[in-house]
């Protein structure tokens, strides 16, 4: 049993990564990020001494492309492979129309190859939706797969025993390596256009109610410390339901986050340099714009 964590370089050093499970004589990938971090997964199968053909299962935890985005690319280098996605996932990646149109508006042509590459049609044959509770082999063992709404609709997370981990996608949260110092440090990712509290904070839940030892994040890495982690999110959540609540337009949710934000640093004795501020703001302006969202929704939860 191995288990790689592949940074993909996604706007920098220990953003966004995938991981390589090796399982007897099977491989997977989970996650994918763009088609630039292709090489980059195909390196790291290399190096475990593994070929392409070796990949069984390519998973993606939902559709968003800092996840998915690389997914046709792996697919044409991986020919026995099958893309496994939640069933609101697998139309968009056989049919990608929408997504690259809806990245288009938002960055501009120019900026969406930059960010994302060529994003392909993945033939429909070779990919398999997963219900809820859904298990699939993998070596001697199995997946198995839990649907997980709060952060998209599209999502779910991937337990697996064998590696005593689960592969959370964005539904744990983001945990960046370089704010870890002596103390955890968590925020969610609320980011447009799905966002649920309620369901959020269900989704920790279930994700702590498997009671693997680790959990695996795409933003980023393994974890141990899942209480702290869970524990910080839900006070962010909270802040985040009562903002949707409230009906705050984008600038009023990111005031209040970056409030909430001075709280948690100063909770977890963090100082923050310049390049940190940097990702955090990233980070809160996405969060407030799918707050904001939420609120504007005809069925946001009022107070
Ligand atoms: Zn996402």
């Amino acid at each position: 049993m191995t288990l790689t964590t592949i940074d993909c370089d996604y706007t920098g050093p220990e953003f966004a990564c995938a991981f390589l499970r090796v399982e007897g004589d099977e491989c997977a990938f989970v996650e994918t990020n763009t088609s630039h971090a292709t090489p980059r997964l195909l390196d790291a199968l290399a190096r475990a001494g593994r070929a392409p053909e070796d990949v069984r299962w390519i998973i993606v935890t939902h559709v968003h492309l800092d996840h998915a985005g690389g997914a046709a690319s792996l697919m044409k280098a991986c020919p026995r492979a099958t893309l496994l996605a939640h069933p609101r996932a697998a139309r968009h990646l056989i049919d990608p129309s929408r997504i690259i149109a809806g990245a288009t508006a938002v960055y501009g042509e120019e900026a969406f190859a930059q960010l994302y590459g060529t994003i392909e049609p993945v033939a429909a044959e070779r990919v398999r939706a997963l219900e809820d509770g859904e298990r699939v082999p993998f070596g001697a063992g199995e997946l198995t797969f839990l649907h997980t709404r709060g952060h998209a609709n599209h999502h779910f997370v991937v337990h697996d025993p064998q590696a005593d981990t689960v592969f959370t996608g964005d539904a744990f949260g983001l945990v960046y390596p370089r704010l870890q110092r002596g103390r955890v440090f968590a925020l969610p990712s609320t980011s447009p256009t799905d966002f649920d509290a309620a369901a959020a904070v269900d989704s920790i839940a279930r994700i702590l109610g498997l009671g693997a030892a680790t959990v695996s994040l795409t933003h980023y890495g393994q974890h141990r410390e899942q209480a702290e982690i869970a524990e910080q999110l839900r006070a962010w959540l909270e802040v985040s339901r009562a903002i949707v609540a409230d009906g705050c337009d984008v600038a009023a949710a990111e005031a209040r986050l970056a409030a909430t934000l001075e709280d948690a640093v100063t909770r977890a004795g963090l100082t923050l340099d310049a390049n940190d501020r940097r990702l955090l703001s990233l980070d809160l302006r996405l969060n407030a714009q799918g707050l904001a969202h939420a609120a504007s929704r005809a069925d946001a939860p009022r107070r």
